[in-house]
């Protein structure tokens, strides 16, 4: 049941006055339900609980944790249908997205449990001691990664689900030790409290201390503040604008303890079409990249919102397919009011820059807050002087740049803000024949696809979704698949400590029978 409070541990409270509602996009109108806003006092409760929980969670065993996080994924599931239909009311996107979503986020839960249950993932490092080195005995050493304290997590609106409530950030955090204040997405609230009530059971479930789990609601961006400057709070979650998260790491930098604030914002990923990608298969990649711009309305990062090739016959036919085909997808429906205007916004105000021609747009009549797309052409010169072009419009948009030569479009890459992502079409070859252009594009970028479409992030070890400021305020570190919980964890070290008082982790006879750095060497071994 949707009660519109906040949840400050197993608290439910709405002390305030400040309420708002959810909106349902598809029928233009409000939802049923009412939220009612954190006060500060509210605030400063959850944050002082999760302090609390920290000193007990902390501790906890990676198995414990482990259980912990696979019973959320239990919960989520068990809220059924009543939970696929709120997302759908609130976001207006489809059963199949909602129910492939809550999949996604479900696994991404599980597998922070594997990893748990692996235990490897804390980087045990021991240099055993050498009393009798000369000049100087060298001591006992013993490194490992250690949790940071309580994390403040963004919900996002573009993913009600992974990148929400018990998305990726919540699922790191807490896999990594550290207690979670979420501040709910106020456009998917309902959704958002459905979910924090199923990670409430399995608290309960497990035996959780009270406070590792807060939601919080707010239609406005002072209890976000707040979460942020409270001298408690040790890290933040965040997927959004680069507005948005430029303002909160600014926010986090201002404190008499600075956190790190880990946003993941916005990304153009450019495409780099190459001459045998046109030659060999023009039609094919104009026709998947119709359908990667328009997904999902356009709604995601890693939208190519912007394609790079060099003057030719051959670029202008792959130009004239991707219009012909966009043109016949049919719009859908956007998340909400506000990211409809700020898509309507963005793309009439790139169509306007000098030099800018619109090649396709969808015509026909859409039902309000449906997503028309559009795709422009413009000349490398004009793109290259008028930065306004670079900026991504959050939607089925994209903007290809014809460029004199290599040479420009090199300088092109060269000159683009960070990215999540950059991909390549063409052939084995031509990654050596261009080397100096994906070798751009790999500075730029934080992975690099060949032959495919940026849409679609596998979450699994290997995947990296992080890119070079602004697509994320540090490129080092990836909020998509395991080593996300590498956010929220610092090393270390334990300079001649007793075996009895040592971590398990780091102990002689390692209990964990983890892969550890023994004297420079990987080992599951004791040590003898
Ligand atoms: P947003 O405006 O960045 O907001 C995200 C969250 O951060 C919201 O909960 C918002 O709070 C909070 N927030 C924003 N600015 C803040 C500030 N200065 N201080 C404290 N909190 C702040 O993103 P959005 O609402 O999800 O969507 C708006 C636009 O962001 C989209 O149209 C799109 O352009 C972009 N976006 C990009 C991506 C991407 O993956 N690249 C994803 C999502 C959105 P309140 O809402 O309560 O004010």
């Amino acid at each position: 049941m949707i009660t519109g409070k906040n949840y400050i541990g197993a608290e439910k409270s709405a002390t305030g006055n400040k309420t708002y509602k959810t909106f349902n996009p598809k029928l233009n109108s409000e939802t049923e339900w009412t939220f009612t806003e954190a006060t500060s006092e509210e605030i400063d409760t959850a944050v002082a609980e999760a302090a609390g929980a920290f000193k007990i969670y902390s501790a906890f065993s990676d198995t414990k944790k482990a259980n912990f996080l696979r019973a959320i994924a239990q919960e989520i599931e068990a809220l059924g249908d009543t939970l696929i239909q709120t997302y759908m009311k609130e976001s207006g996107l489809p059963e199949g997205r909602a129910k492939g979503e809550r999949g996604r986020t479900m696994g991404q839960l599980n597998a922070f449990a594997n990893l748990l249950e692996e235990g490897s993932w804390v980087d045990a490092t021991i240099d055993t001691a050498q009393p009798n080195r000369a000049p100087l005995p060298k001591v006992d050493l013993r490194k490992m990664l250690m949790p940071i304290g309580p994390i403040v997590v963004f919900g996002s609106s573009n993913f009600p689900f992974a990148f929400s409530t018990a998305g990726g950030d919540t699922a790191s955090a807490l896999a990594s030790g550290c207690p979670v204040l979420v501040k709910s997405h106020p456009m998917h609230a309902a959704t958002g409290e459905m979910v924090a009530s199923a990670v409430l059971k399995a608290v309960e479930k497990t035996g959780m201390p009270n406070g590792v789990f807060s939601n919080l609601n707010s239609s406005g961006i002072e209890v976000g503040q707040q979460l942020v400057m409270h001298p408690m709070v040790k890290g933040v979650g965040f997927t959004g604008s680069i507005k948005g998260g430029t303002a909160l790491y600014r926010l986090a930098n201002q404190r008499d303890e600075p956190i790190p604030v880990f946003a993941e914002m916005g990304s153009i990923n450019p495409v780099v079409v190459l001459p045998s990608a046109l030659e060999e298969k023009r039609d094919e990649w104009a026709k998947s990249y119709a359908g990667s711009i328009t997904l999902g309305a356009g709604q995601f990062c890693t939208n190519p919102g912007l394609i790079l090739g060099i003057k030719s016959s051959t670029l202008d036919s792959f130009i004239k397919t991707l219009g012909e085909s966009i043109v016949e997808i049919d719009p859908t429906c956007m998340l909400h009011p506000n990211i409809f205007k700020g898509f309507e916004t963005g793309k009439n105000e790139l169509s306007s820059q000098g030099g800018v021609n619109i090649v396709a747009e969808y015509s026909e009549d859409a039902a309000p807050n449906y997503a028309k797309q559009r795709v422009l052409t413009v000349d490398g010169a004009n793109f290259l002087k008028n930065t306004k072009l670079h900026q991504e419009v959050f939607g089925p948009f994209s903007v290809v740049v014809s460029c004199e030569n290599a040479d420009e479009l090199a300088e092109i890459i060269e000159k683009l803000e960070g990215q999540l992502t950059g991909t390549i079409l063409g052939s084995t070859e031509e990654i050596a024949t261009y080397s100096y252009v994906v070798s751009a594009l790999q500075s730029r970028v934080g992975r690099i696809i060949f032959n495919g479409v940026p849409t679609g992030v596998e979450v699994c070890p290997s995947m990296h979704h992080g890119g070079p400021f602004p697509a994320t305020t540090d490129s080092r570190f990836t909020s998509v698949g395991t080593s996300a919980i590498k956010r929220w964890v610092r090393p270390v070290s334990f300079q001649n400590w007793p075996q009895a008082a040592l971590p398990e982790a780091l102990k002689d006879d390692n209990p964990l029978g983890i892969n550890r750095l023994v004297d420079s060497k990987f080992t599951y071994d004791k040590i003898e």
